[in-house]
């Protein structure tokens, strides 16, 4: 059985005050809600207090992104040390803001990866076509090329560590959210890789959520697909009665 995981990514938005009130707010719930995994994404400098907001709650918490070296001249950087400092559990790589605003590659998320998993951080790894590729029938090509390079190397056991988080770049942030029937051919797609890669055991067990312009209104029939086991939320994360109405949406 895989546990149902709602993520919301707050990206680079709100100022500490508000970050802490989202998350008390969400926290507050968070416990209504036992069969789903919740966590939110702040951005790096307000983590720690969001970390005190939700302590002693259900609510875990985590980063967008993380640097791959242990420590040294990297300016700007975070390490998986100073995550795990700051009590995170997750880690968000390979958004696809990161690969396509700032130009991350799949060896770099696949470094990422290696290193989250080494910290015992546990990596949402996004994957996600272009609306060109989708428009040119290359969905599945995308998704295979970003599975292997981002993926790469990694033990079943790992694997089993990892959430997948399909997100098409088209559906993100722009109201156009993927039809349930898209988001399930894309998940079934992803498990049949798994199964090829590895076994049928580490496809049935990886969660993958869908994310793209997920909210209340529309969350319950992408969420009722048997390969949808959660959502990346962006924008409506900003809120916590519009995330918890997503929350909401998850059957018992
Ligand atoms: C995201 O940033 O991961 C995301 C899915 O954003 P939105 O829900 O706003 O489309």
């Amino acid at each position: 059985m895989r546990r149902p995981f709602i993520a919301g990514n707050w990206k680079m938005n709100l100022d500490r005050a508000g970050a802490v009130e989202l998350a008390s707010a969400i926290a507050a719930k968070a416990a209504d809600y036992g069969h789903v995994e919740l966590a939110v994404f702040p951005p790096t400098i307000y983590i720690e207090a969001v970390r005190d907001a939700v302590a002693g709650t259900p609510l875990g918490y985590g980063a967008q992104n993380v640097y791959f070296e242990p420590k040294g001249a990297f300016t700007g950087e975070t390490s998986t040390a100073m995550l795990i400092d700051l009590g995170c559990d997750y880690v968000i790589l390979g958004h696809s803001e990161r690969r396509h605003i700032l130009g991350e590659t799949d060896a770099e998320v696949n470094q990422k990866v290696h290193a989250a998993l080494a910290a015992k951080l546990v990596p949402i790894v996004c994957v996600g076509e272009l609306l060109a590729e989708r428009e040119a029938g290359t969905t599945g090509d995308v998704i295979r090329r970003q599975f292997d390079g981002s993926l790469a190397g990694l033990s079943a056991e790992q694997m089993q560590q990892v959430v997948i988080a399909y997100e098409p770049v088209w559906a993100i942030g722009t109201g156009k959210v993927a039809t349930p029937e898209q988001a399930e051919e894309v998940h079934k797609d992803l498990r049949k890789i798994m199964a090829d890669r590895y076994n049928i055991t580490v496809a049935e067990a990886v969660r993958i959520q869908y994310g793209g312009s997920v909210k209340a209104s529309n969350a319950a029939e992408i969420l009722a697909q048997e390969n949808v086991d959660g959502a990346l939320v962006g924008g409506a994360s900003l809120q916590a009665d519009e995330f918890l109405g997503i929350v909401a949406c998850v059957s018992r």
